[in-house]
């Protein structure tokens, strides 16, 4: 899973599969997608499969990279692991078996916590029965506007241990939205060429719809031409909150492994 802006909240990235195919408008200006054209360009190894022109992209097929798995057990320090920054791990096409493998990599490395975002909220609610969910993995689902709301079920019918929504880009006010079970809820704007406009009443609404449930707000930017344009204060302050966990990461500090 991937997004317009800069990745600000974790610490390393790990993509045991990359490529996608666009499913929601939240994936309208897909940061990944944009990327994988120019690592193919300059012959990243892991980016020369294209995609369906019509749904993905140069360099953005989806793949498999089972030589990655083993990467985190690698990493001695415990880091923050955002996975498949430039993919989707609950894509129909990453076979269930490959699901398993990349879990069980993070079940076996608990000095790391890991976050994984996806779209496909059907299908991790259907593989999550046959899933380890230790507490170091974050599972999160893109929420963008009210039509995808119903990814919310989908992730309170897994039993990861912390659950969070990605709600950037935030494309309309999320009215009706139920954040029991939640624990993590991160917004946002967009950034960059065409960037949609966020209206700050959808993000007061997100922030006070937290407020009103006790669930942990990190509102990452307003967006605009670059990702720091709009700044990233709601009402003259900043929101910097995470899940209640032990786990005190430098949220500005990225160590790319693409
Ligand atoms: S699901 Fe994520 S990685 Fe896939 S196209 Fe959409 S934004 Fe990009």
């Amino acid at each position: 899973m991937a997004d317009r802006s800069a990745i600000e909240w974790t610490e390393a990235t790990w993509n045991p599969t990359t490529g996608c195919d666009r499913v929601s408008a939240g994936c309208d200006h897909c940061y990944a997608l944009t990327l994988a054209k120019r690592l193919k360009a300059m012959g990243a190894a892991k980016y020369q499969q294209d995609g369906n022109e019509r749904t993905s992209g140069p360099g953005f097929g989806l793949t498999l990279h089972p030589d990655s798995l083993d990467l985190p057990r690698r990493w001695r320090a415990p880091r923050l692991v955002f996975v498949n920054s430039m993919s989707d791990l609950f894509h129909a096409r990453v076979p269930r078996d490959f699901v398993r493998q990349v879990f069980a990599v993070m079940a076996e490395t608990p000095q790391h916590t890991y976050q994984i975002l996806t779209k496909r909220a059907r299908r991790l609610r259907l593989l999550a029965p046959e899933l380890p969910w230790p507490p170091n993995v974050w599972m999160g689902v893109s929420v963008e506007d009210t039509t995808t709301l119903n990814r919310i079920d989908d992730l309170r019918g897994t039993g990861a241990q912390v659950k969070f929504l990605s709600c950037e880009p935030l494309l309309g006010r999320l009215t009706g939205i139920d954040l029991t079970g939640i624990d993590w809820v991160i917004g946002g704007g967009e950034s960059g060429p065409g960037h949609r406009r966020l209206d700050p009443d959808w993000v007061r609404h997100l922030r006070d719809e937290c407020l009103a449930a006790d669930v942990s707000f990190f509102f990452k930017q307003w967006g605009g031409r670059t990702p720091k344009a709009g700044g990233r204060t709601i009402d003259g302050r900043t929101w910097d909150q995470r899940p209640d966990t032990q786990h005190q990461a430098d949220p500005v500090k990225t160590v790319a492994s693409l």
